[in-house]
């Protein structure tokens, strides 16, 4: 008899939310949706509530007993939990099996943490976890028998191109003594592939949100335009696929066609190919290693016009180069790139400052933030503070620009 799954969707009202839910939907016989959160949008979390009722829901802290009485209103029994703490409870509650970490930012980072530490099965869009505590994760994942499955596309395409021992063993098997050369990740280029930098410069929130092939949450689209979005990808990829960044290429690929690829000694490059569209990828990571119809559009090969593979300007998308440079220069880093980037992708959306500032105010934030190094051994609180330091240093560098 096949187990149902039960299932905890954090950051159930997101665009990863909707394209889990549309899939747990789709096959009520295999997955059990549990346990949902919502941070904005409690409207559209109660009528999630209302299509699957799951047993527990988390809200804001604030809004915990104003959202009971609104779940009683319409006759349902639901558990409420608030906040930070209650994102915690979900991911350890004993009756979860798999967590969907879908939340944004760096607000996704505990719950997936505590997720990996109480050994569940972990669906990760939350790239952000990783790029603020990629040892952490991965040695508590490693501590306590937790499977990480990547839900980001071209993780998820590498993932499914890796050998399948290493795909059972959260890569802890040496990548290059399975012949593994190199990964590939493939970018669109965003909507300013083929725009100048003056352009870049002018453009405002709507243009920049407007992406060509996915359709996403605002801070990944922003992240998109920047190329800041593949940067947190390449981090992702060396803390998951335990490589080096100059192992992990970048390659724009406008189509959007091909996720990603991994190139091995023997000269073999094996790509996973599909419709731009998450619900292949989340489907993959809920079904592994079975399969299930995930409901995207199965792919015209015959429609498909040629296929382009193009080099980062590395000028113009700058946020790529300090990736890796973070990369290089350890967490530390990477947590503050990834604090200064929320921060100044919160100013673009509220029209504060210009797209391409994005990228400015991350180098000085990388250049003017003294953090102590980290390793394997940090803790959650010396991440935070890093974290925290990075965010009140960007919003000077924001307001003297301002
Ligand atoms: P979104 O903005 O559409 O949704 C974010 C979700 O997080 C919402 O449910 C929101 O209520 C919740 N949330 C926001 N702030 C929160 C907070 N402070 N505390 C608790 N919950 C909070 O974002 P998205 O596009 O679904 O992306 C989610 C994650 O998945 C991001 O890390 C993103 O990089 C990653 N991802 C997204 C896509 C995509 O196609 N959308 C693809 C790959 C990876
Ligand atoms: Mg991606």
């Amino acid at each position: 008899m096949v187990m149902t799954q039960r299932i905890a969707v954090l950051g159930a009202t997101g665009s990863i939310g909707d394209s889990t839910l549309s899939i747990l939907a789709a096959h009520p016989h295999d997955y059990d949706v549990y346990a949902l959160s919502g941070y904005q949008r409690l409207d559209k979390l109660l009528a999630l509530c209302q299509q699957f009722e799951p047993t527990r829901v988390c809200v804001p802290s604030k809004d915990v007993d104003s959202f009971a009485k609104r779940l009683c209103d319409v006759g349902l029994a639901i558990d409420v939990v608030g906040g930070a703490a209650g994102l915690i409870e979900i991911a350890t509650d004993p009756q979860v099996d798999t967590v969907v970490a879908a939340i944004v930012g760096a607000a996704g980072l505990p719950s997936t943490l505590v997720a990996a530490r109480a050994g569940k099965r972990i669906l990760l869009a939350n790239k952000e976890a990783l790029v603020m505590a990629g040892e952490v994760m991965i040695a508590a994942v490693k501590a306590h028998n937790a499977t990480l499955l990547p839900i980001d596309s071209e993780h998820n395409a590498i993932f499914q191109c890796l050998p399948v021992s290493i795909q059972q063993n959260n890569s802890q098997i040496h990548q290059v003594s399975h012949g593994v050369r190199r990964l590939w990740l493939t970018a669109s280029g965003g909507p300013f592939l083929q725009q100048s930098f003056a352009q870049m410069q002018k453009a405002g929130v709507a243009q920049a949100v407007k992406h060509p092939n996915w359709s996403m949450g605002q801070k990944i689209s922003v992240d998109s335009a920047t190329m800041m979005n593949k940067g947190l990808e390449l981090i992702e990829a060396c803390h998951l696929f335990d490589l080096p960044e100059d192992k992990i290429k970048v390659v724009i690929h406008p189509q959007s066609i091909i996720h990603s690829m991994v190139e091995y000694s023997d000269g073999s490059f094996l790509a996973q190919l599909g419709s731009p569209d998450m619900k292949t990828p989340i489907a993959h990571a809920l079904s592994y290693p079975n399969r299930i119809d995930s409901g995207s559009q199965p792919l015209d090969l015959f429609a498909l016009n040629d296929l382009e593979f193009i080099k980062p300007d590395l000028q113009k998308f700058a946020c790529l180069r300090l990736a890796r440079q973070a990369m290089q220069a350890g967490t530390q880093s990477t947590i503050v790139l990834n604090a200064a980037n929320e921060v100044a992708v919160a100013a673009f959306l509220a029209e504060q400052i210009r797209l391409t500032d994005i990228a400015d105010i991350n180098e000085q934030a990388l250049t003017q933030v003294a953090v102590p190094s980290l390793d394997a051994s940090a803790d959650i609180e010396d991440i935070l503070a890093i974290d925290d330091k990075a965010r009140r240093h960007t919003h000077d560098i924001i307001a003297k620009m301002t």
